[in-house]
């Protein structure tokens, strides 16, 4: 059974040297006050400072305070305490102890409650922690395959997506960040907890099976910048789906939406204009857009560092013996919308979306994508040529075999969108969408949590270093 760690009360002494006015005014957040109830001609005069006295009269006399808020001629008065003073962690230390390997954490009394140094703690029940210092955020993923997060200050954990009360909010005092036993006990779900005054004793008993290797495998990934401790139950999902997928896969896909269906999670898009951006099934631009600077490039409506491109690849192709052509190149919002609709009616909408966008989804609408007639032909030599010699002036094929598992789009070797050189030669290079290359090199850490990657690895492989084992145990010793 579940034992609860016993809080050993202090005494705060508050001092009552300031008073207020019930009704006047407003206590300071969050500190506690205490009421009293006094006689206004005998003690008001001895109890008030001088300002909070005629403060209170000037109101009677404005009208601004009820006779009614006057109980028999007595005046309500809550003397304020001076504010709390910051709490200093005390000198006490914890062992803490994981497999016999020992480490010492910060303890910290406040409110009655012991709290203990964050992150030596849940590092040794060997949770990997993230801190997002903007948001003043914390996620934990755990080796049973938790994802916690909580706020500093705020009274909620969410453990798997679920609102778990801690009892009390994590503190930073000194730059270190303190978690109760309670918020400990939600974030490693603990099988027994317990104390034995004065010593603490928390235990916690790992099974090491199939599921906490490929935890590990996924928190061995922390390394990388694009690990994103908030889709930390995800990959666990997917990996299980998965099996032979490398984690580091697992933890790409996930990010760019692999594992979601088409069309259920849009997002709009947030740089319509950029070069960059990312559109697709699941990502849609405003239906009010229209690139900037769109101008005529052989009669065809382009950006014009694309069009430039266009024109210089085209005459290239033309010296090497070959005709490239164009269908079609900036295509708007509404031409899509006719053109969807009209597809949708008279013939089989899956096989329509196959190959082609909703409206406000397709890369045409940037200026920076077009079509070329010749590929569409069919023509293996222009296909080869565009294969291998697009990249050179910024263009990749969007839509290539092997991803459609990405973009969900048949392989359309014909649609052609420009990057900047040096992207599109990256691009080429590893063979990545452009959600993969954003993704990987654009916008790995666009989750803003940190966290020191080659002690998340340390975590992980000492948590796993006897995979045999039944059980490994941690355990909190207050030691004297
Ligand atoms: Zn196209």
């Amino acid at each position: 059974m579940k034992k609860k760690i016993l809080a050993i009360p202090i005494i705060l002494a508050l001092l009552a040297s300031t008073l207020w006015v019930y009704g006047s005014g407003q206590l300071p957040a969050s500190t506690p006050a205490k009421e009293e109830i006094i006689d206004p001609e005998a003690e008001l005069a001895p109890l008030a400072s001088e300002k909070t006295s005629i403060r209170y009269w000037d109101q009677i006399e404005e009208g601004q305070i009820e006779e009614g808020q006057i109980e028999e001629g007595q005046i309500k008065v809550t003397a304020t305490p001076e504010p709390v003073e910051e709490a200093t962690p005390k000198p006490d230390r914890y062992a803490v102890f994981l497999n016999a390997q020992k480490a010492e954490v910060r303890t910290l009394l406040d409110q009655d409650e012991w709290f203990l140094e964050a992150y030596p703690l849940l590092e040794y029940f060997g949770c990997v922690v993230f801190w997002n210092s903007d948001a003043q955020t914390i996620a934990v993923n755990t080796r049973d395959g938790i994802l916690g997060t909580f706020k500093i200050g705020e009274m909620e954990v969410f453990v798997n997506g679920e609102s778990v009360d801690p009892g009390f909010p994590a503190l930073i005092v000194e730059d270190v960040i303190y978690i109760s036993s309670g918020m400990l006990d939600a974030l490693v779900d603990l099988d027994g907890i317990g104390v034995v005054e004065p010593n603490i004793w928390i235990d916690k008993r790992f099974e090491t099976g199939d599921r906490n290797l490929q935890v590990k495998n996924i928190l061995l990934q922390t390394k990388l910048p694009n690990y994103n401790p908030l889709n930390f139950t995800d990959y666990l999902a997917f990996q299980e789906q998965n099996p032979d997928l490398p984690a580091d896969q697992v933890i790409l896909q996930v990010n760019i939406g692999v594992h979601k269906e088409p069309y259920l999670d849009i997002q709009e898009v947030a740089d319509p204009n950029g070069v960059f951006a990312v559109i697709d099934k699941n990502h849609k631009l405003d239906s009010s857009f229209k690139p900037t600077d769109l101008a005529n490039y052989g009669g065809y409506l382009w950006k014009p560092e694309a069009g430039e491109a266009w024109l210089q690849m085209k005459s290239d192709a033309k010296a090497d013996g070959l005709s490239l052509a164009l269908n079609n190149s900036y295509r708007s919002i509404a031409d899509q919308t006719a053109s969807y609709n009209n597809k949708i009616r008279t013939r089989n909408k899956a096989a329509v979306e196959r190959t082609n966008s909703r409206p406000g989804h397709s890369e045409h609408h940037t200026g920076y994508a077009a079509d070329l007639t010749t590929v569409k032909k069919s023509n293996s030599k222009v296909d080869a040529w565009i294969a291998e010699n697009s990249y050179k002036y910024g263009f990749i094929v969007s839509f290539q075999a092997g991803k459609e598992y990405i973009n969900h789009y048949t392989p359309e070797p014909w649609h052609i969108r420009w990057y900047p050189l040096w992207a599109a030669e990256v691009m080429h290079a590893e063979g990545l969408t452009i959600q993969e290359f954003d993704n990987l090199y654009l916008n790995p850490n666009a989750h803003g949590f940190e966290t020191d990657a080659e002690r998340a690895i340390e975590i992980a492989e000492r948590s796993y270093s006897k995979p045999k084992d039944k059980t490994t145990v941690a355990s909190v010793v207050l030691v004297k």
